[in-house]
């Protein structure tokens, strides 16, 4: 289980994510990524093995934007490829996930056999399929997190943000913690309680 980080800023977040990865590097992990919005579009950057790996992609190719999420992963479903890492994306839907989804097979059967087409092997990815699949079908954002949330069982903490909600993060937690923290004009998610305090200053 390992490091899931938020930023809804009023500046660019990627760096300060990263940073704030870093905090948590001591949990141990076999990739990391970052996504953030930028002008109405989520990009993301991942890679395997240490977060200098993945401070190298960014320097190659900075992401803008100033909401974004990051994690640090511990694979427990699916190799520790960069294919593997989180965030994952589906439709506009980008999720980071700590923990397991113990129902995600159950999941990914019922979405595949309504189109679905899982590009990963972790279970996080039915989160992300299952979001997109309930907005497809006309809920809000806000709603589909909720019905999501009333079908995954496991120990989980999870952190969304959607393509046209900018000024956004959605989390929940079942186990795992996960802290919220309040800047000035802007906030934070950590799942470090202690140190999520610290994570951004
Ligand atoms: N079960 C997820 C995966 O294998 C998340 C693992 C974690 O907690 O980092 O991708």
């Amino acid at each position: 289980m390992c490091g899931i980080v938020g930023i809804v800023g009023n500046q660019p977040v990627s760096e300060r994510l990263v940073d704030a990865l870093k905090r948590l590097e001591y949990r141990g992990y076999d990739s990391a990524g970052v996504a953030t919005i930028h002008d109405g579009v989520l990009e993301r950057r991942r890679a395997e093995g240490k977060l200098v790996n993945l401070e190298t992609k960014l320097r190659g190719e900075p992401l803008a934007g100033k909401t974004g999420i990051a994690h640090t992963r511990w694979a427990t479903h699916g190799a520790p490829t960069e294919n593997n890492a989180h965030p994952h994306f589906t439709d506009g839907v980008a999720v980071v996930h700590n923990g397991i989804i113990e129902n995600f097979s159950e999941l990914k059967d019922e979405l595949s056999a309504g189109g679905a087409s899982f590009k990963t092997q972790t279970d996080t990815e039915v989160v992300a399929q299952l979001l997109a699949k309930l907005i497809r079908d006309g809920m809000s954002q806000r709603d589909a997190m909720q019905a999501m949330l009333r079908r995954v069982t496991g120990a989980y903490a999870l952190a969304v943000i959607f393509q046209d909600a900018p000024d956004t993060i959605m989390a929940a937690r079942s186990g795992p913690p996960l802290a919220v923290g309040f800047g000035k004009g802007e906030m934070f998610l950590g799942s470090d309680a202690i140190r999520a305090v610290a994570l951004y200053q």
